[in-house]
């Protein structure tokens, strides 16, 4: 019985702790379980609250405002990234950074840190403060959509020359005009893939649409960034970024 249930699309985030037999009230769902989905009591949906497990429960109440459900089941989900990458991404123009978020949560990103370059087109901290909430609500949907049970850490954003590498990342910066003197993304990812399978946080920063400054590139690699290189073209921003992710996640065997 539980095989088919367990597929329902109808996945959702609550901060409350779950287990078999919990009967959680999801009155702040109501709306979006009724009006909007049109589920009704007894329809199977999936709960989960980043503790790494999904749980299967039935509605037993759906109204205008109020709903409850009933945990019948449970399973550790596999969904969650097994390795810690953060992103620093320069911020873009709006809906190419919402963009960038969505794509990083779905590919399992553990932490994106909004980073504010001298080319950024998006400056202002209190714009960018302003869109965090909005932003929370992006990561938060990609992640119940992708079946993960924890969102990515979504961080303050911070200016450039105050990123610091944490001492225990592997930090990797890609710079369009690291030339040949600097290795492939790919390539660099792979020397360190096994470390990072074994715990070691990861750290990619990709620039903005004008670019990084060389002196913010100097500020990088003397705070200990390894440059890198994702080939001959120049890739837009969002497209390093989506690329960047992919080639991270599937040399550490996360995209297997
Ligand atoms: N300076 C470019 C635009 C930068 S591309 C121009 O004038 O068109 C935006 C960001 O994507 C860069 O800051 C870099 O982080 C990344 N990027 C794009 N192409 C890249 C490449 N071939 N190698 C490494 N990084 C790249």
């Amino acid at each position: 019985m539980a095989a088919e249930v367990w597929r329902t699309r109808h996945r959702f985030w609550v901060e409350t702790p779950l287990g078999v037999g919990a009967e959680p009230r999801l009155d702040a769902l109501a709306h979006q379980l009724g009006a909007v989905l049109r589920l009704k009591p007894g329809d199977a949906i999936v709960l989960v609250n980043g503790d790494g497990c999904e749980y299967l429960a039935r509605l037993t109440e759906v109204g205008a405002r109020r709903a409850a459900a009933h945990v019948f089941d449970l399973r550790p989900t596999n969904a969650d990234p097994r390795i810690e990458l953060t992103l620093y991404m320069a911020t873009l123009k709006q809906d190419k950074f919402e963009w960038v978020l969505q794509k990083a949560t779905e590919l399992g990103v553990a932490r994106i840190v909004p980073v504010v370059s001298r080319r950024s087109v998006v400056r202002h901290p209190a714009t960018l403060a302003g869109k965090r909430l909005r932003w929370l609500a992006i990561v938060r949907e990609a992640t119940e959509q992708c079946g993960r049970t924890r969102p990515p850490i979504l961080a303050d954003a911070i200016e450039v020359h105050a990123v610091n590498l944490p001492a225990d990342s592997h930090g990797l910066l890609a710079w369009e005009e690291a030339g040949d003197n600097a290795p492939s993304l790919g390539a660099a990812v792979s020397g360190v893939a096994g470390a990072v399978a074994a715990g070691q946080p990861l750290a990619l920063l990709v620039g903005p649409e004008g670019g990084l400054a060389v002196d913010e590139v100097q500020r990088l690699t003397a705070d200990g960034w390894q440059m890198v290189s994702l080939g001959r073209r120049i890739l837009r921003a969002e497209t390093a970024a989506l690329a960047a992710v992919a080639i991270v996640m599937e040399r550490c065997g996360e995209l297997a």
